[in-house]
């Protein structure tokens, strides 16, 4: 799948670091959205951006100069102005691995274990890989759907799919840090 990404839930590794959802903050503290690591390595070595928190257990990255911790929050050292306060919303786009850790594994369809993702209304028709769009699917339900919509298969959703709300959440343990510090 074009999208595929590791698990977060598995160790850090020298071959996984880089797929590794990182929280990105603007300049004023708001959270802006979740890049991949390798992104936020070259906006921390590029001086674009600070550490605000490290990974847990530390992961050193090594380059030839110098070692930087595989960080798990950085921010914008220059402000970036967005116009709609919230990124991070139902049609935001998602990725497998993050659509899978929202649904905890469970098929969408029967709840058995689902290691893919499907598209409610497909891709074919123009569905889109956002949050609203993505359900954890397992093996036998995605090929039963196929290229048809939950109705046209007779299938029925067992909760409605809408962007996670663990964003949301680090943002108010940021501005609580940012308070007491
Ligand atoms: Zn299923």
């Amino acid at each position: 799948m074009a999208f595929l990404h590791a698990d977060d839930s598995t160790a850090v590794t020298a071959d996984n670091w880089i797929h590794r959802p990182v929280l990105i903050l603007n300049a004023s503290f708001e959270a802006l959205d979740e890049i991949s690591a390798d992104r936020a390595v070259v906006l921390l070595l590029s001086g674009a951006a600070e550490a605000i928190a490290d990974r847990d257990p530390h992961f050193p990255i090594r380059s030839r100069q110098l070692e930087i911790a595989l960080p798990e929050t950085i921010r914008l050292l220059r402000y970036v102005y967005i116009e709609h306060r919230v990124l991070v919303h139902d049609e935001s786009r998602a990725t497998l691995a993050g659509v899978l850790r929202r649904d905890r594994h469970r098929c969408g369809y029967c709840a058995a274990w689902a290691r893919t993702v499907d598209h409610i209304r497909p891709r074919s028709r123009g569905g889109p890989n956002t949050w609203s769009n993505l359900i954890a699917c397992c093996g036998p339900c995605n090929s039963v759907k196929a290229d048809r919509t939950p109705e046209e298969a007779g299938m029925r959703l067992l909760w409605v799919p809408k962007a996670p709300d663990h964003l949301a959440k680090r943002q108010r343990r940021i501005w609580k840090d940012l308070a007491t510090a």
